[in-house]
């Protein structure tokens, strides 16, 4: 397993693939298993690596991963597999936003790592499947340093992707429904509860 983690840890780095920070993984497997969590639904497999870093924290988790793109989708399934983890960890290959999961799916910890801009998407799409004393946990809300400093960002492209985490940030401290602590670990993690422990 170590050599596993390594391996996928040396790939990210060659091919840029953008996978958590060690501190920020250490904090969500910390999480886990304070939590006592048992189902975990991930938005943005890419090659598994917090999946499977995720699902082997505590013995009896399980996670759902969901991946678009194909070649991280087949990467991630090699990597599941490899580790023998595939009765742990189910990987979909869909666009989160088109999937339907089953009605009465829930989750103890939903896991947004999928594209920055369509975070609100996602946790207005998801949160409907979370389990009453559930986390919506969210990664990259720091988005390397860059957010909070939108209007300094020449590039339209990156300063729009910018605009959207930081309107995601409101989003999360307006919101009546949930209420959110921010972490300075990683590129910046949230966890957000509900306010009233029912659905
Ligand atoms: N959680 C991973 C890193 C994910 S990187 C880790 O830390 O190991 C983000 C991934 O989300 C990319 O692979 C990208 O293809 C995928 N993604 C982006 N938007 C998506 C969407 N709408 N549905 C599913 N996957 C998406
Ligand atoms: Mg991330």
């Amino acid at each position: 397993m170590k050599e596993l983690i390594l391996e996928m840890e040396e790939y990210a780095k060659n091919e840029n693939v953008p996978i958590m920070q060690k501190d920020g993984i250490a904090f969500l497997m910390k999480y886990i298993k304070a939590n006592n969590i048992k189902n975990v639904l991930e938005i943005g497999s890419a090659i598994g690596y917090s999946a499977i870093l995720m699902a082997s924290s505590s013995q009896d988790v399980k996670v759902t991963t969901i991946e678009r793109d194909e070649t991280k989708y087949l990467e991630c399934l090699k990597n599941v597999k490899k580790g023998g983890l595939e009765s742990k960890i189910n990987v979909v290959f869909q666009d989160a936003l088109d999937l339907n999961l089953a009605e009465q799916s829930e989750y103890d910890l939903i896991f947004i790592d999928a594209a920055k801009g369509q975070y609100k998407k996602f946790f207005e799409k998801f949160k409907y499947f979370l389990a009453p004393n559930g986390a919506i946990i969210t990664d990259n809300l720091k988005f390397h340093g860059y957010v909070g400093k939108s209007e300094t960002i020449e590039s339209k492209n990156l300063r729009q992707l910018v605009e959207k985490i930081e309107g995601y940030i409101d989003f999360l401290k307006t919101n009546e429904e949930f209420e959110t602590k921010f972490y300075d670990v990683g590129d910046g993690l949230s966890i957000s509860t509900r306010v009233n422990h029912e659905k």
